[in-house]
């Protein structure tokens, strides 16, 4: 982080690293060219496009969750351009079609009321499918395979007449998971939707997948890429978000002021529920420069926000020495999921935006001031 304690950028502010993303993107490369798939960026997780110029000589493209994050794409980053909705708007579908070349659907529903249009727009379609199987415990709000779960179509619901308008299918189950993980969605992927895979043209993997985490095998991932495209003669996809940003930003932060409740209570100048939104709801902890668990160095404290939301807490951690008016604390793995959820609650301000290259530089990409906050309100 050296350099990151530069006075010259007002806090808070996020900081992305093109050392670490780029790190990152060379993994990717290296398994999308070792498998034969494509990998596009999933922009919700991260939508900083001042990096898509640099993004674009690694992947393939984006997918979007939207129609501003399809436009986004299309216009900022270029290559291929997809799109899934668990529901489309028919004043938006028009001009989503100007954007997108797949078009992914939820329901049969869905592919009966717009495939038709999409593929005389010369574009490809796709459902995206449940495979009714959960890798992952205890976070049902990211678990689009629980129960009662509105995302993706069952084999239940599956409808075999829509067959000739599907170009491929879409599942997106997992969420900061490795190999092992998909490895068993996939059994049952091909078990419940195997016989269809023979007729389609491309797969798409969804995201989740943290490839770029030092413990993913990418060996397994790559292989199961393989099983796929030579048993099927599918095209395959991976959209992760997370993955490509991992690691690779953090939220600069200073202290305000400490007070004394049962414990040290340290107010930064950024909030969990403005500038960091998933910490609250997820919720993690996230982890902070030179900073341990409570009680593991001398000194404990609470981080919290500045708002008035009593629960705008980060976190208790512990530093080698009592934190002071003015200290930076540097918060860690912040480039994902952050900037694309910030909000102006409490009229708070959006922290601005640093990118550090390679030879260490760093420049202001954003500011943000009054107007923002202003031009979302009436
Ligand atoms: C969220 C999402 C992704 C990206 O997920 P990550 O966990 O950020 O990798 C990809 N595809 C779809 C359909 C998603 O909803």
């Amino acid at each position: 982080m050296a350099g990151a304690e530069k006075k010259s950028f007002s806090t808070p502010y996020f900081l992305v690293d093109e050392k670490r993303l780029v790190k990152n993107l060379e993994r990717l490369k290296q398994v999308s060219e070792a498998a034969g798939c494509k990998i596009l960026l999933a922009q919700k997780a991260f939508s900083m496009f001042y990096t898509y110029s640099l993004l674009r000589n690694y992947l393939a493209g984006t997918t979007a969750s939207g129609l501003y994050e399809a436009r986004l794409g299309k216009e900022e980053f270029g290559g291929e351009t997809h799109v899934f909705s668990p529901a489309y708007r028919e004043e938006e579908f028009e001009e989503l079609l100007q954007y997108a070349d797949h078009m992914v659907f939820n329901s049969p529903n869905q592919v009966r009321r717009y495939a038709k249009r999409a593929k005389e727009a010369g574009k490809a379609v796709g459902l995206r499918i449940n495979p009714q199987c959960s890798t992952q415990e205890g976070h049902d709000i990211y678990d689009p395979c629980a129960p009662f779960s509105r995302l993706g179509t069952t084999l239940e619901n599956f409808d075999e007449e829509l067959l000739p308008l599907l170009d491929g299918l879409h599942f997106h189950t997992l969420c900061e998971q490795g190999a092992d993980a998909l490895e068993i969605t996939l059994k049952a992927v091909e078990e419940k939707f195997g016989k269809y895979l023979y007729g389609m043209k491309w797969l798409n993997l969804g995201g989740g997948h943290h490839i770029t985490r030092e413990d993913y095998d990418t060996d397994a991932l790559i292989r199961m890429v393989k099983h796929l495209r030579e048993t099927y003669k599918v095209e395959v996809y991976l959209e992760p978000g997370e993955a490509v940003v991992l690691q690779a930003g953090f939220l600069v932060s200073e202290v305000l002021e400490v007070v004394h409740n049962g414990m040290d209570i340290a107010l930064l100048d950024t909030s969990a529920a403005c500038h960091m939104p998933d910490v609250l709801e997820m919720p993690y902890r996230p982890p902070v420069k030179d900073s341990g668990l409570p009680g593991e160095k001398a000194y404990t404290v609470r981080l919290a926000g500045p708002t008035c939301l009593a629960g705008d807490v980060i976190g208790d951690y512990s530093f080698d020495a009592p934190l002071k008016e003015g200290d930076l604390v540097v918060l860690e793995d912040m480039a994902l999921y952050t900037m694309v959820k910030t909000n102006t609650f409490n009229g708070m301000a959006l922290p601005d935006i640093v990118w550090r290259s390679q030879d260490g530089e760093m420049k202001l990409v954003k500011s943000f001031g009054y107007e923002d906050f202003k031009n979302r309100l009436s």
